[in-house]
């Protein structure tokens, strides 16, 4: 019979807690010393159910913190010119120093376009060609909220990174391709041997249980199970996926891209769904507002 090891919970939702209190703290020093309070802006089009949850987060987190904030909303309907428009608007707008287009977008309006047209320098969701570019090459950038959360979960929980297998199922632009690009760089946390696994892989069993370390962003819930894993792996679940549940108050309950009960039970070190790579998300993104502050300061 296999021996179960005991796991260790990696703490988004304490972790992101910290990053919190530390960028308060920065904050206070930036309004005694007469500097530039850091100020996020979001634009959220349509009124998609999980984006407004997000945005909400967000906008909350900053006035936690202290920054400023600012969220325009608009109607589905918007077209493709009036976003570009107030994009070009928030771009030239000194008094704020990162803003993000929460996507999904609606179908008539072109996301890359959207992407693209916003400033890199304002890009604080690392979305930008450039910025991606940047990331890429190890050059001081905004890497995008996601894998910078992750990247932070890995570091202040000391995992070890060097010279291990590492496992990316998936390969979006915002969450897999840049993961696997950061756990391959020379340097802490990355090092990695890494695989990317995706919708054409054919056996992902195969690579998954070599892994010493696996990052399930798929969007596929309870994808990831028991026997394609082995002893001691690290794993790290980005999927986020609502599930109807009508004893919640909301209606629905989050589930992950990991059976969790029973990769858990395998696993060294693991992430929850909810409370794991979500708020750490929202932590990167502060991270991100409070360095295009300084910067432009
Ligand atoms: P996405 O754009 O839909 O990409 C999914 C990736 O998974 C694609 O590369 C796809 O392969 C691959 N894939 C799909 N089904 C597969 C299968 N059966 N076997 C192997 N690979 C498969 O999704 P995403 O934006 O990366 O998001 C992934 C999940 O993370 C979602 O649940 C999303 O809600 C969640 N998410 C969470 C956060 C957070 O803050 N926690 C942030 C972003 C996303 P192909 O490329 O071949 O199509």
């Amino acid at each position: 019979m296999e021996m179960e090891t005991t796991y260790q919970l990696l703490d988004g939702k304490k972790t992101s807690s910290n990053i919190k209190e530390e960028l308060a703290i920065e904050v206070k020093k930036i309004k005694e010393e007469g500097g530039q309070i850091p100020h996020l802006a979001a634009i959220l089009v349509g009124d998609d159910g999980a984006s407004e949850t997000y945005v909400n987060a967000k906008v909350k987190a900053c006035e936690l913190i202290g920054f400023k904030s600012s969220l325009f909303r608009y109607d589905a309907s918007i077209s493709e010119l009036e976003l570009l428009a107030k994009i070009e608007e928030l771009n030239n707008d000194s008094s704020l120093h990162g803003f993000i287009v929460q996507l999904p977008l609606p179908d008539h309006i072109d996301e890359q376009k959207v992407t693209e047209a916003v400033a890199p320098e304002k890009d604080v969701d690392g979305f930008h060609p450039e910025n991606v570019g940047k990331m890429a090459l190890d050059l001081p950038t905004f890497v995008s909220a996601t894998p910078y959360g992750i990247m932070q979960l890995l570091e202040r929980y000391n995992i070890e990174t060097e010279g291990k297998n590492c496992v990316v199922i998936g390969r979006s632009h915002i969450v897999g391709l840049p993961m696997s690009i950061l756990m391959a760089k020379k340097a802490y946390p990355g090092n990695c041997t890494v695989t990317v696994c995706h919708s054409r892989t054919k056996d992902i069993k195969e690579f998954t249980t070599k892994a010493d370390i696996i990052i399930v962003a798929l969007g596929s819930s309870e994808f990831l199970t028991a026997d394609m894993v082995k002893e001691g792996v690290t794993v790290i679940d980005v999927g986020i996926t609502r599930i109807k549940d009508e004893s919640k108050k909301s209606g629905y309950r989050l589930v992950g891209d990991v059976k969790f009960d029973e990769v858990a039970a395998k696993s060294s070190y693991i992430t929850p769904v909810p409370g794991g790579v979500g708020p750490m998300t929202i932590a990167s993104l502060l991270m991100n507002t409070l360095t295009a502050a300084k910067r432009a300061s």
